[in-house]
């Protein structure tokens, strides 16, 4: 399908290229990536960040590896293969077109961000080296030390910067989108606010790419940089954009668990640890002896020994699920009984400690920082924390929305993972989407634009927009409540790990939907913002955040509630097999949920329930067997 879009697709000619703008949202990978690229096809791009570089999004955090599915190794890995894992990684829940553009272009992403200057880690020879990550039994994983997310970045960011450096892309640093601009149905522009100092202005264009990051950090503690949220994807549902899959969410097995109610975020110790570590807890809750002291037959090596064939590396959603299992089955160690150990013991005598730190010790330095513990002379402790947003706007072969002219990228879609990411596919997900899909969808959108004009400054649809903003901004500010934004934030985050976290169930879910309603009542009538909306204001930038945060939560636990079924990461309670695995039911549920959303009112304001509109599509495997995904 891919290989026949690329043939067919609608071009621009090269003269014509500059009359067409285009705002690109976020200089991720993703967005990074799109606005370079599009701006070195000649368009005119304004791209927008709400950092003060287009070097400090999201993507640097990301620590292990980018896949790519190019058979370097002779371990039996092929083009066709990665569209099976990837398509039975997400439990058969996300198109398999879209794996197969992933897997595709995945060969010459490599290549690219090599050409662009990433050090990839080398073999001695001088070839690029390989890893293995999750749910899959090949080395596909291409990386930079712990740092692939990082050097990937710079790079991204760096071609960027060159783009600005020839005026073809203006950069809006320190810019905050918080509304799409809507002109005959159409995607014209983006309401933004300078943080610094309050102005809003709009950025009028043909198209918009929003590429804005995932929306993990709802759940309060997340292994998310704290910058990142869910506003612009939120605010353009708002427009009519569908939002997908929402509570497709991802719990991360190798986050470092909570261990004190002041804390704001979790921290990831990359998946690429469990290459060597082994995962464990005590076979007796009440042992009190130091790890180091218990005995082989004293350990229980959970993951080991049920799923022999994967192990420790099987899928995250799988490995999270087994941990809070033995958590809640009162074997968890640490303080809080909260977390599990992550042991590598056997690899230090095995490899030695020069080629383990060699692997990981920058990730073993920062654990060390984190905790204050060495893992060289003790297991780490890990637990599942929220760290990847399968869900996102929904967006068809192209990373068009169903408004015209609005695409989304990155982990903002929901276009590739399904019910479950597998690791190392989402850097290639932004990548891709940023260098090779965007610079082809836009233009062929744009080819039907020819002759068409901006849509006038003082058009009704960019007043509209400017006035809307207004008026949220001056509804929070005069809110005069007494509680700061944050514990309304830490509240919905508790909320969602008890009533929608690894695991749900039906009457938990239904009572989240009520608590979150009256939570976001409370949360307009209670908050407290103080200063004022022409300054630099963190209070109100967080409160903005923190509303969209109680619409969205609502809508994630409808779809959880909706979606009666366990498939990859959404595990009902309900439904699983004899033997605890997700049972899965295809035939009313192999589709993708995307939902329409109205009668919000003014911030929190209406009377009226809020209206959910469930659309489906259906989604059909022609060259990936669907089969009961097994890992044992
Ligand atoms: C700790 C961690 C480690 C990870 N490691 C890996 C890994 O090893 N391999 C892998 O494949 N994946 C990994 N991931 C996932 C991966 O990092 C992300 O999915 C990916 O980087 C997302 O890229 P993006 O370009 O879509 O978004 P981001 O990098 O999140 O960028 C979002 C951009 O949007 C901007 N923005 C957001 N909202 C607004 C707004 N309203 N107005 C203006 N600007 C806005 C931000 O400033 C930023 O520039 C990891 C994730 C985490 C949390």
């Amino acid at each position: 399908m891919w290989k026949e879009f690329v043939a067919n697709a609608r071009l621009v000619s090269p003269g014509n290229r500059r009359r067409f703008t285009v705002v690109v949202v976020g200089t991720g990978l993703a967005g990074a990536g799109a606005a370079a690229a599009l701006a070195e096809l000649g368009y005119t791009v304004d791209v927008v960040t709400l950092h003060d570089t287009a070097r400090r999004a999201h993507s640097v955090a990301a620590q292990g590896g980018i896949n790519a599915a190019r058979a370097r190794r002779v371990d039996g890995d092929a083009l066709e293969r990665f569209v099976r894992d990837t398509v039975k990684g997400g439990d058969f829940r996300a198109r398999e077109s879209e794996a197969w553009r992933l897997g595709r272009e995945s060969e010459r992403v490599i290549d690219h961000m090599n050409a662009l200057g990433v050090p990839f880690a080398r073999e001695y020879g001088g070839s690029l080296s390989t890893r293995s990550f999750g749910g899959v039994q090949v080395s596909r994983t291409y990386y930079s030390r712990g740092q692939t997310g990082q050097q990937l970045q710079v790079a991204a960011s760096s071609s960027l910067m060159r783009q600005v450096a020839t005026g073809r892309a203006r950069l809006w640093v320190r810019h905050e989108m918080l509304d799409l601009v809507l002109a005959d149905g159409r995607a014209a522009g983006v309401v933004v606010r300078d943080m610094r100092t309050g102005e809003l202005r709009v950025l009028r264009s043909h198209a918009v790419v929003l590429a804005t990051g995932g929306y993990g950090n709802m759940w309060y503690h997340s292994t998310l940089a704290k910058n990142s949220n869910a506003t612009a994807i939120w605010r353009a549902h708002r427009k009519g954009a569908l939002f997908a899959s929402a509570c497709f969410v991802q719990f991360h097995p190798t986050a470092l668990p909570v261990s004190a109610t002041w804390q704001s975020k979790t921290t990831l110790m990359s998946e690429s640890l469990r290459n060597d570590g082994r995962i464990w807890v005590p076979a007796d809750p009440d042992e009190q002896r130091p790890p180091g002291d218990v005995p082989e037959d004293a350990r229980h090596y959970y993951l080991e020994r049920r799923y022999p064939a994967f192990g420790n590396l099987t899928p995250r959603d799988i490995a999270s699920r087994a941990a809070r299992e033995r958590i809640e089955a009162g074997h968890g160690v640490g303080p809080l009984k909260n977390s599990v150990y992550l042991d590598f013991r056997d690899a230090l005598e095995r490899l030695g400690r020069e080629v383990v730190a060699e692997r990981y010790g920058n990730l073993f330095d920062m654990y060390r920082e984190a905790t204050g513990e060495d893992p060289y002379e003790r297991p780490m402790r890990i637990a599942p924390g929220a760290h990847f947003t399968m869900g996102g706007l929904w967006v068809d072969h192209q990373l068009m929305s169903n408004v015209p002219g609005l695409f989304v990228a990155g982990e903002a879609n929901a276009a590739y993972h399904g019910a479950n990411r597998l690791g190392a596919n989402s850097l290639l997900a932004a990548c891709v989407d940023g260098a090779f899909t965007i610079p082809l969808t836009v233009p062929d959108y744009l080819a039907g634009l020819l002759g068409q004009d901006l849509v006038a400054e003082d058009d009704q649809a960019v007043r509209a927009g400017l006035e809307e903003v207004n008026s949220r901004t001056e509804a929070l500010l005069g809110a005069g409540g007494a509680v700061p934004a944050k514990e309304f934030h830490r509240e919905l985050g508790a909320l969602l790990y008890r009533n929608c976290g690894v695991v749900r169930d039906r009457q938990g879910l239904q009572e989240a939907v009520g608590q979150i309603a009256d939570l976001r009542r409370a949360f307009h009538e209670d908050v407290q913002v103080t200063g004022t909306s022409g300054e630099w204001n963190q209070d109100l930038v967080e409160a903005a955040r923190v509303g969209d945060y109680l619409e969205l939560a609502q809508l994630t636990c409808v779809d959880a509630l909706h979606r009666e079924e366990s498939c990859g990461a959404h595990f009902r309670a309900e439904h699983q097999s004899e033997d605890g695995e997700a049972l899965r039911d295809d035939a009313s549920w192999m589709r993708v949920s995307a939902w329409h959303s109205s009668g919000w009112g003014d911030e929190g304001g209406s009377a009226q329930p809020v209206e959910f509109v469930h659309h489906q599509e259906n989604l059909h495997f022609r060259t990936v067997q669907v089969a009961t995904r097994s890992y044992r």
